[in-house]
């Protein structure tokens, strides 16, 4: 199985390489930072004997998203899984965030997810096969203190996961929305909120693996996980 994952080298989407990688699925990762990347790669290669590619890709802006897209199926021919979960948080409220916000977050957390996906399908679409996962967030679902342009950012994420669903539905490639709350990656690693209050990144990625393991004939249409504390 080969697998796309944005924004891999940290948090939800290092938990989900780490995931994947432990079943030996051929990994396609992206996120800034090249040092990163190659440290992930070989912590990876090394734990897990799995193979692993990886292209340093800003997925705020749009040619590299395609060109990412096309790296991948130059390495390895077609994609079975793609995980849109490179994203950006920062707090705000929309009366008075700085200008631009709304921007930065639409093109890192919808646009991206948007382009690559577009570049991918043609590969499932070929073999009538494929999964997409789209990483939203409790604040895609709901209002929130200081959700300003990120939450916008993540509705409008969730009603692109939930249309491609519908449209992918006869074509055989299943779409699954992941909306969780509070989980203690990078976001939070400033804050006083204690690791053991929130969700392990760790938690989302198994979610993922369990999904990919039903029949062709049964869909996971989205996966909402809390902490078992409730939000903050
Ligand atoms: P994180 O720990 O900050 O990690 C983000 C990852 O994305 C890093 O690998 C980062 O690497 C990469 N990235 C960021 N901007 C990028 C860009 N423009 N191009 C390419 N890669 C980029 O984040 P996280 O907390 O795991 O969040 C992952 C996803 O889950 C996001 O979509 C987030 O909105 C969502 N989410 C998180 C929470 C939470 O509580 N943590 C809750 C709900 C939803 P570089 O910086 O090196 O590029």
């Amino acid at each position: 199985m080969n697998v796309v994952i944005t924004g891999a080298t940290k948090g939800i989407g290092l938990a989900i390489a780490h995931a994947f990688g432990e079943k030996k699925y051929q990994l396609l990762l992206c996120s800034r930072n090249e040092k990163e990347l190659n440290d992930v790669a070989n912590l990876l290669t090394a734990t897990y004997n799995c193979t692993v590619h990886y292209k340093a890709t800003d997925v705020s802006k749009k040619e590299n998203c395609i060109g990412f897209a096309n790296w991948c199926l130059m390495q390895v021919g077609h994609i079975d899984i793609l995980v849109n979960n490179a994203g950006y948080f920062v707090p705000g409220s929309i009366f008075d965030e700085p200008d631009g916000q709304l921007e930065l977050m639409i093109d890192t957390n919808l646009m991206s997810a948007y382009h690559i996906t577009r570049n991918v399908l043609p590969s499932m679409i070929a073999k009538k096969q494929g999964h997409i996962f789209n990483i939203t967030s409790i604040a895609a679902t709901q209002a929130y203190a200081n959700g300003g342009s990120y939450s916008i950012s993540k509705y409008a994420m969730q009603g692109f996961s939930k249309n491609l669903r519908l449209e992918l539905q006869p074509l055989g490639i299943k779409v699954t929305s992941v909306v969780p709350g509070a989980v203690y990656t990078n976001s939070w690693s400033g804050s006083d909120v204690l690791p053991a209050r929130i969700m392990h990144a760790n938690d989302i990625a198994q979610m993922i693996v369990a999904a990919v393991t039903l029949s062709p004939q049964a869909v996971v249409e989205e996966i909402t996980l809390r902490p078992q504390l409730g939000d903050l």
